[in-house]
């Protein structure tokens, strides 16, 4: 605690700190002060298997409970750790932290699993984001194809050599990559060739309006088919209907995440679910009620 407070003091202090917007400034003090009191926490989602249900993984999602403010939503808190930096501290913690928790999900789970955990441009530049993976996998003890990392179109296409060169170090440690948000960046297709990609997570604004809208399911189609040819798994984000996740699975959608089979969620709530899971299976109907 007392080494990441002093991390957190050299970051706000910097120089070369750009600052925030003004009407953000109490927001990020109040972000330094949360990290020294540990208000961050993170939430996990599960990722399923379209036919049978099943968890496959989960997503880590990262949650601030602030003591007057209650949860600060994702959204407001990192665009400011962006641009303070202060996401390089906050995500080498999650990256971690969340590597020992699937350690726990699989105990109970009685099966392997995996974790994906998003990746911000900025962490993503940083030049000890590669010892941070390292010292997450090496601490927790995972296997490297258990991680999956989570990157937009914008992380790649901001220097598509150093990308290129930071992806290449990543699948050498057998770390799968995922493009999360996928079709709504500013890129070109081009770099599904390049780079050593494994993952589509086709956007949940492209999923929203199916099975509806004959545009969204075009797009929903293209990418499926663009990734079957290409050899990449798709996960659906944001599935919130029984007709969403029809439709995506008779198109051939291996993977679903959303509302639906499951919001994010408390580490241990996820461990209820993973332990529900079993008993699901192992107990006769009947007995289900009875062992809980
Ligand atoms: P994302 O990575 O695309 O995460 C998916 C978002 O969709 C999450 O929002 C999740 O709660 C939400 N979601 C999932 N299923 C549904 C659904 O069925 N309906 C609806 N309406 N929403 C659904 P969340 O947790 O608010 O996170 C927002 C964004 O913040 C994330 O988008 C990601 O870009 C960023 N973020 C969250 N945690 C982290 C983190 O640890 N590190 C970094 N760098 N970014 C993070
Ligand atoms: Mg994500
Ligand atoms: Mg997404
Ligand atoms: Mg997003």
């Amino acid at each position: 605690r007392a080494k990441e407070t002093g991390k957190a003091r050299c970051v706000v202090y910097s120089p070369a700190h750009a600052g925030p917007p003004q009407h953000d400034i109490s927001l990020e003090a109040a972000m330094f002060q949360a990290v020294r009191e540990g208000e961050f926490l993170l939430y996990y989602q599960p990722i399923v298997d379209a036919r049978t249900r099943e968890i496959q993984g989960f997503e880590t999602l990262m949650r601030w409970k602030h003591p007057t403010l209650g949860m600060v939503p994702p959204v407001r808190f990192i665009p400011i750790a962006e641009t303070n930096g202060l996401i390089n501290l906050l995500g080498a913690w999650a990256l971690k932290a969340a590597c020992v928790q699937l350690k726990q999900f699989e105990e109970v789970a009685k099966r392997s699993l995996y974790i994906s955990v998003n990746i911000s441009p900025r962490q993503f530049r940083n030049d000890k984001f590669l010892d941070v993976l390292d010292d997450a996998i090496a601490f927790s003890g995972l296997a490297g194809e258990q991680l999956v990392l989570e990157i937009t179109e914008g992380t790649l296409m901001i220097d598509p050599v150093h990308a290129e060169s930071i992806l290449s170090k990543m699948a050498e440690r057998k770390a799968r990559i995922a493009i999360d948000d996928f079709g709504t960046g500013y890129s070109s297709l081009a770099y599904l060739k390049r780079f050593p990609i494994s993952v589509l997570k086709i956007d949940r604004t492209f999923i929203r309006d199916l099975p509806g809208s004959q545009k969204d399911g075009a797009i929903c189609n293209a990418v499926l088919d663009l990734a079957k040819h290409l050899d990449l798994s798709v996960v659906a984000e944001g599935v919130e209907t029984e007709e969403q996740l029809r439709y995506l699975e008779e198109r051939g959608c291996q993977y679903i995440q959303g509302y639906l089979t499951g919001k994010p969620m408390a580490a241990n709530v996820a461990l209820a679910a993973l332990k529900e899971s079993i008993h699901a299976k192992v107990l006769p109907a009947e007995l289900r009620q009875v062992a809980q």
